[in-house]
């Protein structure tokens, strides 16, 4: 019988309500399951302590003895409950924030109790803040012998007494249950020649670990076989990809891209340019269609990347077409692109949302007969009825705001699916990369042009504004423009947008004879164009906005940026954000503005941004921080993040190991079709049969 098809409810312990519960709040349907349900940590419980051996540093301790004080502290939300506890070595505070009652009535002064959790230190009191407290008895101790798993489980668990404890008794009792070995999900082969711990063994020792080597052991086996998968997976599309098309190669560098590079480019490639440049010349001009992710920071110039590379396009006679998600930034590029090319002989449309019928009507017909060389739009460039006499490239730009689907729609606008280039100007991780685009290319700009002043970036409490005003008066008399960003989140949409107005009246009695614009989120479109140009041109001199503004829009006079409750942002919209000034000559300044009140990852993501202007090491912060399902547009990507074992973020290594291994066994067997690597396709497609992979159409 097959673990996969046994109920939890054939377990001793586990009765139809707590069935219920493990799917509701765990999605865990079958004993299978069950068993890859793995603990996020352990905890050494083979020693007890003496509380004079204690200090702050110290990692998670078990001490034993007696509470013998209990005392209610503070006020309101800084209320506590606080308890003196001893063992005769010395004095332990054990601390509660919630459940003061409730802590109060269930323990008793005086008597033996086990003690467990991470000591910290307040002046000179060491204390443990909501410890795990049993009474010290047979079972207790029998407990504290060796590694002990810690399992997550929800509110609504804990309060049908499914705890971590709870989830331990039933892998006990799966583990008792079991007649045979678990079989094995590795080929043999593999196990011998990584010298990895067989699938049984691996999944006994990480729910009840002998000791800590036996546990990386086995856990190094789960999570190497976790990526050795999703890489098979990933890779074996990919060469499929790439077998399947062939791309339309751009054969020669002509006089469009010679004319545009001596004569009308206004300043010389930085040499990160010149290397990105080069190697999409040589993608494109190989034989198989180039699907590449260019990142680079904002400002690094990868409009101008772009813009070379449509001209590599027209050189061979193709049409090229250039993507952006909001109507402000495809206007903006559209500009760009011609001002750049100034009176050379190619002709450059635009499209959007707002473009006339009639206009368009002309733009589909001249797109048909390719008198139009390059487009320009946003997402209105997808529908059906835009079609193309021979695209050749497809450029999209801060691509992580397409979706999937979207995207692959552009494939199809060519027999063949065009070159394709996305850009991004937050980098993702290179194991992020290989994992979510597959084989997709990587191109990256790491270099600012030369002149810029890095953008010097403060932390403030709010309610130090007047010094701040008297600051921005200054840059304003000096001729400047700033913005002031508000955050808004969607839950609480509503008091966002009456902070925003609020922020906004406040900002203009604060400045009077200073003109203040305003955009967000819920204004027409033509309405936040307007504002938005008004700023550009230096009508307003104040921007009160939400992270609309966000995305590439270039005003280089814009020296200041001010973002209230700074707290409320992702590490990479903050950076996005920070990108829109810095874009001139002049010293910038960006302002974190938060209140006294920081969660420790509020501060944290302050103090990165305060440290660094590097975006790739704000993506990494990010990813180790939030990890990867929750970076932005991710989620969008389609990957399988539901990792159970492995950490993008952390287990780089391994990931990497396990890429060149698989890419080893996809070398020699494409197919997986040699009687060796049959338990290896069985097993790719237990888990990844039915799943389209994403990665491989970006
Ligand atoms: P991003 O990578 O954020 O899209 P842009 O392409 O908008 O950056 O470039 C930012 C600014 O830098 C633009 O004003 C652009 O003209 C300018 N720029 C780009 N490349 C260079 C260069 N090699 N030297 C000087 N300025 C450059
Ligand atoms: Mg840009």
């Amino acid at each position: 019988m097959k673990l996969s098809s046994l109920e939890l409810t054939y377990l001793r312990g586990v009765g139809t309500a707590r069935a219920e519960l493990l799917k509701k709040e765990l999605q865990i349907f079958n004993q299978e399951q069950m068993l890859y349900y793995f603990p996020y940590k352990y905890i050494d419980r083979s020693r007890i302590y003496k509380i004079s051996e204690l200090n702050a540093n110290m990692p998670y301790v078990q001490v034993s003895g007696r509470i013998i004080s209990f005392k209610i502290i503070g006020e309101g939300r800084a209320k506590r409950l606080s308890a003196g506890f001893t063992d005769g070595s010395g004095l332990l505070e054990l601390v509660w924030f919630k459940g003061l009652k409730y802590t109060q009535d269930r323990y008793k002064l005086n008597q033996e109790y086990l003690v467990f959790g991470r000591p910290s230190q307040y002046g000179t009191r060491l204390s443990i803040a909501h410890p795990d407290i049993d009474p010290l008895n047979e079972q207790s101790l029998a407990f504290t012998r060796g590694l002990q798993a810690f399992y997550n489980t929800t509110e609504r668990m804990k309060s049908s007494f499914m705890n971590s404890k709870a989830i331990q008794k039933i892998q006990i009792s799966l583990f008792q249950s079991l007649t045979a070995p678990i079989p094995e999900t590795l080929p043999g082969f593999l196990l011998e020649k990584l010298r990895l711990m067989s699938l049984d063994k691996s999944l006994r020792e990480v729910h009840f670990p002998s000791d800590n080597k036996s546990l990386e052991k086995a856990r190094y086996r789960l999570k190497f076989e976790e990526l050795f998968y999703l890489q098979l997976h990933i890779l074996r599309y990919a060469r499929k990809r790439d077998k399947k098309f062939k791309g339309y190669p751009f054969t020669r560098i002509g006089d469009y891209f010679n004319t545009f590079y001596h004569k009308y480019l206004p300043f010389e490639l930085t040499d990160a340019q010149k290397r990105v440049l080069k190697e999409i010349r040589i993608n494109v001009g190989g034989q198989s269609q180039m699907n590449r992710l260019l990142q680079g920071d904002v400002g690094s110039g990868k409009t101008l990347v772009a813009l070379m590379s449509m001209l590599m396009a027209a050189d061979n006679g193709y049409q090229a077409c250039m993507m952006a998600p909001t109507e402000i930034l495809a206007n903006q590029h559209y500009a760009t692109l011609c001002g750049l090319l100034g009176d050379m002989p190619l002709k450059v449309a635009l499209l959007t949302g707002s473009t006339r019928k009639k206009e368009r009507e002309i733009l589909h017909r001249e797109l048909v007969s390719g008198e139009i060389h390059f487009l320009v739009g946003t997402h209105a460039l997808i529908e059906d009825t835009v079609q193309f006499s021979n695209l050749g490239l497809v450029i999209i730009d801060e691509q992580h705001r397409f979706g999937v689907v979207q995207r692959s729609k552009l494939w199809t606008k060519n027999t063949m699916p065009p070159h394709v280039l996305v850009m991004t100007a937050t980098p993702i991780p290179r194991t992020l990369a290989m994992t979510v685009y597959g084989d997709l290319e990587v191109s990256v700009i790491d270099e600012l042009p030369p002149g810029r002043k890095p953008v010097q970036t403060l932390h403030r409490y709010d309610n130090k504004l007047a010094a701040l005003y008297a600051f921005m008066r200054k840059e304003l008399k000096a001729g400047r423009q700033i913005y002031v960003v508000y955050p808004l989140i969607e839950e609480s949409e509503k008091m966002d947008y009456k902070n925003l107005q609020d922020g906004y009246q406040h900002i203009c009695e604060a400045f009077p004879g200073i003109k203040v614009g305003m955009v967000h989120g819920k204004m027409k479109s033509a309405d936040k164009d307007e504002q938005m140009l008004r700023f550009v041109k230096g009508e307003t001199r104040i921007l009160v906005a939400t992270t609309v503004i966000e995305v590439g829009v270039d005003v280089s006079n814009a020296s200041m940026m001010l973002i209230q409750n700074a707290e409320r942002f992702g590490l990479s919209q903050l950076h996005q954000l920070r990108g829109r000034v810095g874009r001139g000559a002049d010293q910038s300044y960006c302002v974190l503005l938060t209140s006294y009140k920081l969660s420790d990852e509020g501060r944290k993501r302050i103090e990165i941004m305060v440290s660094s202007n590097d975006g790739f090491e704000i993506a990494e912060a990010d990813l180790k921080m939030r990890g990867p399902g929750d970076l932005e547009g991710l989620q969008q990507s389609g990957v399988p993040f539901d990792l159970k074992i492995a950490d993008l973020g952390k287990d780089v290594q391994i990931l990497e190991y396990a890429r060149q291994i698989a890419g080893e066994c996809l070398e020699k067997d494409p197919d997986l079709s040699l009687p060796e690597n049959a338990l290896m396709a069985e097993e790719l497609k237990k888990r990844y049969g039915k799943k389209i992979n994403w990665g491989a159409i970006s």
